[in-house]
């Protein structure tokens, strides 16, 4: 057997170094793991309690199209129906499933460095990708991104904010890039952080969503509702669209547990909405002692900050990040930020 020649490049996802491969000195066992941009709390206790609740009916296999669901996600996006919502085995799946309904041959177009996965999953579906610099000040250049699309782009991915730079676009750019976009082009905007957006201006691209044919916001219960280990996340889309992602979505991929948690967690809005603010006073405050050491970053508006120095500072106090090496930014780090006591080791690694 010959596997495709397209794969021959592609490696699987190699993860962060983990604590047991590092060698650090620091005269405690407990090391603070801020790799992955993951929230250092659990579920809330609502959704722990459903996903219980929920395993007593692990025989069965979960509603294929997850309707209470995504009743509850269009319930908190006013306006769209749960026909317009799509979910997925994490969102990376919801990319997956909307990448393999475009067209082909055909490419891809996505702003560099951003979420590493755009590549591979492109790739991976038989189409090729375009990569697009982002600006000097680390944030996406939205004429470069428009200047690339030709007559062989089937999507731009623009994800906003943007990983790993932690920029992001107010919607009235995105409304206009979204605008003079051809049609027959879908923009797939990766929202994976956006509860994290504080500025007023960002929020509402299932309005954008609703007032177009091709554009869809996808979005995860993985980051600020601490539920990256049951794999879900969502797609808001135009109709036309949902229609064909179900059509190429493999069924059941999203399990009964994953399902219940997701339904319970969505529901508590007040909850959801502490905890994304606890995480951006954290920022400012991570954000005020970097100032204050002198330590380079990038202004993030998400729950990780691109800083210019390498790894090996922070596992001084045990604290694991990102290194920049893996993407894009060599001699950068990715930190995100962890409980209070966590995002005070990292401070502490900086005096
Ligand atoms: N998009 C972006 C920008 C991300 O950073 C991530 C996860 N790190 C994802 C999508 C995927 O998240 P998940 O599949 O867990 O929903």
């Amino acid at each position: 057997m010959k596997p495709r020649v397209e794969l021959d490049d592609i490696r699987p996802y190699e993860p962060p170094r983990m604590a047991w491969e590092i060698e650090v000195d620091r005269g405690s066992k407990e090391y603070a793991k801020l790799t992955m941009n993951e929230l250092s709390f659990g579920p809330l206790p609502e959704a722990r309690a459903a996903a219980m609740e929920a395993i007593s009916r692990a025989n069965r296999y979960p509603a294929r199209d997850a309707d209470p669901l995504r009743k509850a996600i269009s319930a908190a996006n006013p306006g769209i129906t749960a026909a317009n919502v799509v979910v997925g085995n994490g969102s990376s799946e919801v990319l997956v499933d909307l990448l393999q309904i475009l067209d082909r041959p055909g490419e891809v177009v996505f702003p560099w460095p951003s979420f590493p996965f755009y590549s591979s999953a492109t790739r991976v579906v038989g189409l090729t990708e375009c990569q697009v610099a982002l600006d000097e000040r680390h944030a996406v250049d939205l004429d470069a991104l428009h200047a690339a699309v030709g007559p062989e782009t089937r999507a731009v991915i623009l994800c906003n904010p943007n990983n790993p730079t932690g920029t992001y676009l107010p919607l009235d750019r995105v409304r206009s890039f979204a605008g003079a976009l051809p049609e027959r082009v879908l923009l797939i905007l990766d929202e994976a952080y956006y509860e994290f957006v504080e500025d007023p201006a960002y929020a509402g691209s299932h309005e954008l969503v609703l007032q177009s044919t091709n554009v869809v916001s996808s979005r995860t219960f993985s980051k600020v509702h601490g539920l990256a280990g049951f794999r879900i996340g969502f797609g808001i889309a135009p109709l036309g669209i949902s229609d064909y992602a179900w059509r190429a979505h493999v069924p059941f991929s999203v399990s009964i547990v994953a399902q219940a948690a997701a339904e319970a967690s969505m529901g508590q809005t007040r909850s959801i909405t502490e905890r994304a603010r606890f995480m951006t006073q954290e920022r400012e405050r991570l954000q005020a002692a970097f100032d204050e050491t002198g330590l380079e970053y990038v202004p993030s508006h998400t729950n990780f900050i691109l800083v210019r120095t390498g790894p090996a500072v922070f596992e001084r106090t045990g604290v694991l990040v990102r290194e920049g090496e893996a993407l894009g930014y060599p001699g950068w780090s990715r930190i995100s930020i962890g409980s209070a006591q966590e995002n005070d080791r990292i401070m502490a690694a900086l005096t």
